[in-house]
């Protein structure tokens, strides 16, 4: 069975497909500057060149034929003809509350959707796009609608609520939602099966670090608690983003600045976290390298982000009933041995204890953890991809 995933961004758009017998990548690609002048897509099959074309794309929809057209292309292609794709998955980032299990598209969970455009207003509309596109150029094809806050619905009241006025939740659905539920539900199957053991064995916390970052408390392969809330904003430093800070703050600066609503926003999400901290650069590579040149800032932004996974893989393993793992992903987690190394250091007397050899590698699923390390520590690689296939495999079966 041969199913299309679908990723689509603010202005980009991932693809990938993905042959299900054996759960391997046939062919991917990636629509860039959609709605920008400089349109293009980069079409990628293993062992060929890739695939270029330069073309105005405005929106989504344009971008979708050229992924199709790429697709079945004469030279380039990966299938003969569409009919080969089994089933069309999305990525969708808000479900709200109505929204816990991918789901096959209706109109229903197009409404969804749509409703929750006001707590993802630079995802949802582009991921419905997307949806919709599909639908009118291959009719008949079963859409699913993975949505990234969905994993995270299994946490119980007292985590999700706010303690501000009820009346917002009831008025406005106001409350955590959480974020990477397909990565942290991609670990919640993996680690396991990494360790050897039942998905409902053990409690561990995923931490998910990347250009966006949360952390996870799982118990029992159920998300328990998770770092993100309303939208991606809460929780860590980031890239770009402030994570939690005093909500003063934000008042202040406006009133100070005279800003609106929408430039606090931006400032809160696009020039803060490691590059507002930095003053230099979101990418954590550039961060270290700039830290290990003796840049100050570039140090300070780094440390800042270390306490914060720290501060709340603390709480999360207070808030497990034993914790037995500790999982890193994402392009950080995978691959900085560096910060792995800092996140971990002086937690020995908790029962967390590297192996500093174990602990230099990147990219592939190991124990980083001593033997005799109570809380045992891996990296697993994520694959959001081929979580929304098997997903979205099971509900078109
Ligand atoms: P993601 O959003 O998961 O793709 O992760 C992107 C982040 O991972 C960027 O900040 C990259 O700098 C970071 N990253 C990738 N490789 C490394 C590495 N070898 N060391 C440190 N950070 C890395």
């Amino acid at each position: 069975m041969k199913i299309l995933i679908i990723n689509c961004g603010s202005s980009s758009l991932k693809y990938q497909l993905m042959d299900m017998d054996n759960e391997t990548i046939i062919g991917k690609g990636l629509v860039e500057r959609i709605g920008i002048p400089g349109s293009r897509i980069i079409h990628e099959v293993e062992g060929m060149n890739d695939y270029i074309v330069e073309a105005s794309m405005n929106d989504h929809k344009e971008a979708i034929k050229y992924v199709f057209d790429a697709i079945t292309d004469e030279k380039h292609g990966i299938v003969k003809s569409l009919d080969e794709i089994s089933g069309i998955g999305h990525r969708v980032l808000h479900g709200g509350e109505k929204l816990s299990e991918p789901v096959i598209v209706t109109d229903e969970v197009k409404e969804i959707i749509k409703e929750n455009i006001k707590f993802g207003p630079l995802h949802n509309p582009g991921n419905l796009m997307g949806i919709e596109a599909c639908e009118e150029i291959v009719p008949g094809k079963p859409n699913v609608a993975v949505f990234d806050t969905a994993f995270h619905q299994t946490m119980p009241d007292y985590i999700y609520m706010y303690p501000i006025p009820y009346e917002y939740y009831k008025k406005y659905a106001i409350r955590k939602y959480g974020f990477h539920g397909t990565s942290h539900k991609y670990i919640s199957y993996r680690l396991p099966e990494v360790m050897g053991v039942g998905r409902e064995e053990i409690n561990f916390v995923s931490c998910h670090l990347g250009n966006g970052s949360s952390l996870a408390a799982i118990r029992k392969g159920k998300c328990y608690d998770t770092s993100m809330g309303l939208t991606p904003l809460e929780g860590l430093e980031m890239g770009t983003r402030s994570g939690n800070i005093d909500p003063t703050v934000v008042t202040f600066i406006m009133e100070e600045e005279n800003l609106t609503p929408q430039q606090m926003n931006t400032i809160l999400n696009k020039e803060s976290g490691a590059l507002g901290v930095s003053g230099l650069s979101s990418d954590f590579r550039d961060l270290e390298d700039a830290a290990d040149e003796g840049n100050e800032r570039a140090k300070l932004a780094l440390d800042m982000f270390v306490i914060r996974v720290k501060r709340f893989l603390g709480a999360y393993i207070a808030e497990l009933d034993g914790c037995d793992a500790i999982a890193f992903t994402g392009g950080i987690g995978e691959n900085s041995k560096t910060i792995r190394d800092m996140v971990c250091k002086d937690l020995e007397h908790i029962g967390i204890k590297i192996d500093p050899e174990r602990n230099d590698i990147r990219g592939k699923e190991q124990l980083i953890s001593t033997d005799d390390s109570k809380i045992k520590v891996y990296v697993v690689p994520t694959n959001e991809e081929l979580m929304i296939a098997r997903d979205t495999m099971n509900l078109i079966k």
